[in-house]
């Protein structure tokens, strides 16, 4: 269903395999409280039911932690816990049945509190994501580099990393994430030059979809181009699901994820003599649903309409308050406009 990337070590997740020979792994992170147990719940089983394959959640306190063993009970993919600052919330956290910590082990607390966390993640097999993030690198480390910049990003993943090494853990994941995409894309080239650990990537505090949409493909699609990232994260200010509508559409532009439906659809203009504006919003909705790979053109005139109807598995070209319907390349008959999303969603049902 999904193309492999080129080999890096492999992590276990839970049950979802990163890095290696696997597929790219579309992550999301929940924008509920983690305490909200049943709100958190249902966010979750929304993400998956999208496609999101691993899920995070914010530990804050105790609580928090202890919550995870009931919201893993009721979830069917591995849950991340993001901690900051507190060794103890990740012990708790370990116990109540993450499946990975993300922390950043320069702050976490003392080399002891490290030693224990990274004791539990042994004695459970947990592995840990080290998640640099370039608005908040180590003050020596901005000093020297800069904010923000590609090469504080790496030296602060290598400080960090080295800190679980020294250790004698290597169940590792990095990311090193910044809100600039440039200087993303150069902190993640010059990681996975250095690093055999998988990376999970993404651009952080994208801001809102469309913004996000945009520099988040801007960011990741030369990393994913060139096979750095085995995992990724779009970060939309928005509801989460939109993250994993882009990330597998995303993927799926770079030929990266299949069983994915391709929407092809004109943008209109003045030959356009039906209402098909809302026609594609409706079945690029109702494509939403659909795990299949099939490619459905909504088009507004004879110009190109017929063309990419054609080759489309199931197309429309529009004429006057109505379009002609084809299938596999032929023509099959004239549809009202009134009828067109019907007609339109039944024949695609019938193809999967
Ligand atoms: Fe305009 Fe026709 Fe092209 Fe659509 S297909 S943009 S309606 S010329």
């Amino acid at each position: 269903m999904i193309i492999n990337r080129n080999e890096t070590k492999k992590i276990q997740v839970g049950n979802i395999s990163i890095g290696g020979s696997n597929h790219i792994v579309i992550q999301s992170m929940c924008n509920t409280k983690t305490k909200n147990v049943n709100e958190t719940i249902y966010q979750i089983r929304k993400l998956e039911q999208l496609g999101c394959e691993i899920i995070r959640v914010a530990v804050l306190d105790r609580i928090d932690a202890r919550c995870i063993r009931f919201i893993k009970d009721n979830i069917n993919i591995p849950l991340v816990a993001d901690i900051h600052f507190d060794y103890r919330l990740a012990l708790e956290a370990i116990e109540n049945g993450a499946d990975k910590i993300r922390i950043n082990p320069g702050n976490i607390g003392s080399y002891e509190s490290l030693k224990k966390v990274v004791l539990k993640c042994k004695e459970k097999h947990i592995p840990i994501r080290v998640g640099i993030n370039g608005g908040s690198l180590e003050k020596d480390i901005e000093k020297q580099y800069g904010y923000n910049s590609p090469l504080g990003i790496f030296e602060s993943a290598k400080r960090n990393v080295k800190l679980l090494e020294d250790l004698g853990f290597y169940d590792i994941v990095i990311s090193l994430k910044s809100s600039d995409v440039l200087n993303t894309i150069e902190a993640y080239k010059l990681a996975a030059s250095y690093f055999s650990y998988p990376l999970h990537i993404g651009i952080t505090e994208a801001g809102s979809l469309l913004t996000s949409a945009i520099r988040s493909s801007a960011g990741l699609s030369p990393l994913l181009l060139n096979e750095i990232g085995s995992t990724l994260r779009i970060s939309i200010s928005d509801n989460p699901e939109y993250e994993i509508i882009v990330a597998k559409e995303l993927l799926s532009s770079l030929g990266l994820y299949h069983n994915h439906p391709k929407l092809v659809a004109c943008p209109t203009c003045g030959r356009t003599n039906y209402n098909m504006l809302p026609i594609v919003k409706e079945i690029e909705q109702f494509l939403l649903t659909i795990n299949a790979n099939i490619t459905v053109a909504i088009m507004g005139c004879v110009v190109n309409g017929p063309s990419e109807a054609k080759n489309a598995d199931i197309g429309i070209a529009g004429g006057k308050d109505e379009a002609i319907l084809f299938k596999k390349g032929q023509i099959i008959k004239k549809v009202k406009q009134e009828d067109l999303v019907k007609t339109l969603k039944e024949e695609i049902m019938k193809m999967i």
